[in-house]
């Protein structure tokens, strides 16, 4: 239990093969010929980004320190450095990425589970599932789109072990009252499952439709009217985090995560609320080596006294461990 690391907020994609899927199903050609050369193109490209990695990760680190620093900038230019943010970001997807990158990073960085977040229709919900039934150290999240079966999709998605939902309404470009929302959380609510919110607002059309609703407050209605449930902010509000904090002294029922904050924003809210409502996470692959990079943060915390070595063991696992219930094996 000691050395337990638990990455709270990570994204797969699958081969280009599988992402297309059901369209192939319709070429002329046939699908299983083309599927079984992508799929070989995809042996290809994992070995020559194995080779890559090693030689492009000390300009990646470089980036996330850069990241960290948009938040200074004046408010005028912050746009400018989100979209900046947001190429940056591609070049750890493309090197990273898929469920073979991601093991190969857990066992680097000795992290012992994943909860992978799905993000229709890129990453399919059935995926993820997928990933976690051959996976054991995977924890799946599933992101319903509106449509008139949410709520069955949903519950189907419980059944098969889903262990929360995401909400990402500047992806969506739906606001908080959305009834679409409204339903999905009743059945959340129901079933005990913890919800996490995109949290930061991320000048990143037409990426997020609505980039304005990143912003953590737009959600306090759901804080204050679900009580039970759990809400995960994640990325501690990205450029904000002070209002991700402030929201999660008012409200018992919130947790934040600490992807994409500087290590002072980390030490400040472990600090102020006290490790067990913070969580690791990571983003990983958007940017590049993220998880070492994470880790890394937190140790010089603890070297530099900034935190305790009990409040670093609370936030790289136990509080995730107990939000999304995970059975340590
Ligand atoms: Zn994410």
């Amino acid at each position: 239990m000691d050395d337990l690391i638990i990455d709270s907020h990570v994204h797969v994609y699958p081969p280009l093969a599988k992402m297309l899927d059901t369209p192939l199903e319709y070429l002329p050609w046939g699908k299983t010929e083309l599927t079984d050369l992508m799929l070989m193109g995809h042996e290809g490209v994992q070995e020559v980004k194995s080779k890559l990695k090693p030689l492009l990760f000390p300009g990646l680190n470089k980036v996330h320190q850069l990241t960290e620093k948009a938040r200074l900038l004046p408010e005028r230019l912050v746009p400018i450095a989100d979209k900046l943010q947001g190429i940056t970001g591609i070049y750890g997807v493309l090197l990273e990425g898929q469920i073979e990158d991601l093991q190969q990073q857990m066992e680097t960085n000795s992290i012992s589970y994943s909860v992978v977040i799905a993000h229709p229709p890129i990453t399919s919900n059935e995926y993820v599932l997928q990933l976690s039934q051959k996976y054991h150290n995977i924890i799946p999240v599933v992101n319903v789109p509106k449509c008139s079966r949410a709520v069955d999709k949903l519950q189907h998605y419980i059944e098969m072990g889903a262990k929360a939902l995401k909400i990402h309404a500047a992806s969506d470009g739906l606001d908080a009252f959305d009834q679409h929302y409204l339903d999905l959380l009743e059945v959340a609510n129901e079933h005990k499952l913890p919800v996490i919110i995109h949290t930061g607002c991320l000048y990143i059309k037409p990426l997020y439709r609505a980039p304005h609703m990143g912003h953590a407050e737009h959600f306090e209605s759901w804080f204050k009217n679900y009580p039970d449930t759990n809400f995960i902010l994640a990325h501690m509000n990205i450029h904000y985090p002070q209002v991700a904090i402030d929201l999660c002294r008012e409200y018992a029922n919130l947790y934040t995560d600490v992807s994409w904050q500087p290590a002072s924003s980390i030490a400040h809210a472990v600090n102020t609320l006290g490790a067990e409502r913070i969580m690791f996470g990571t983003d990983w692959p958007i940017v590049g080596n993220n998880m070492q990079v994470g880790l890394e943060r937190i140790q010089q915390l603890v070297d530099k006294k900034a935190i305790m070595q009990e409040d670093a063991r609370q936030v790289k696992a136990l509080t995730a461990a107990d939000v999304f219930s995970i059975d340590i094996v």
